[in-house]
């Protein structure tokens, strides 16, 4: 169970922090529409216990595989996020971003996968330039132009210098 932190000497010894580290497993998921894929997950920090609580401080990373909102092609960053979570061994209605425990064991996963997901990015990008798909016939631009688009090319060149002789004109 590598998400699991055991929290038994942060419940005998209040108000002192331990160190963790752990390796949650991710489920992949769907994110407005994209799937999402977490690997390499690592959250690290420390855990301190306070009455029946146990508070968690650390950061996540991970391995996030998406794909490009143009060209549709996998794409994979590194993602940090910053790990806060308080476990409780009953929900509050007052608190309702606390994670439940038993016992004396902490599962991280919950916590990991919501401190990714605030991360994620607006939109993964395969290139900052990606080109995208032809939205005639759908070939990724980014592998060389398909025929529709080299008859733009040639006419581009032209209106391009029509442009330019229209603005001396004007001048
Ligand atoms: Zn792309
Ligand atoms: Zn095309």
């Amino acid at each position: 169970m590598p998400a699991i932190v055991d929290v038994s000497r942060a419940l005998k010894v209040p108000g002192q922090a331990y160190a963790f580290e752990a390796r949650p497993e991710l489920e992949e998921m769907e994110v407005l529409g994209d799937p999402v894929r977490f690997e390499d997950v690592t959250a690290s920090g420390e855990f301190t216990g306070a009455e029946e609580r146990v508070s968690v401080r650390g950061e996540v990373s991970a391995a996030v595989t998406s794909r490009c909102a143009k060209c549709l092609s996998p794409v994979t960053i590194e993602l940090q996020a910053k790990l806060e979570a308080v476990y409780a061994r009953q929900p509050d209605p007052e608190d309702p971003d606390l994670y439940l425990f038993e016992g004396s064991k902490i599962d991280l996963t919950d916590a990991a996968r919501d401190a990714l997901i605030l991360e994620l990015p607006y939109r993964f990008l395969c290139s900052e330039d990606c080109r995208g798909l032809c939205p005639k016939c759908g070939k990724n631009l980014n592998l060389g132009p398909c025929t529709c688009q080299e008859g733009l090319n040639v006419t581009n060149p032209f209106s391009a210098l029509k442009a330019i002789v229209q603005n001396d004109e004007e001048v």
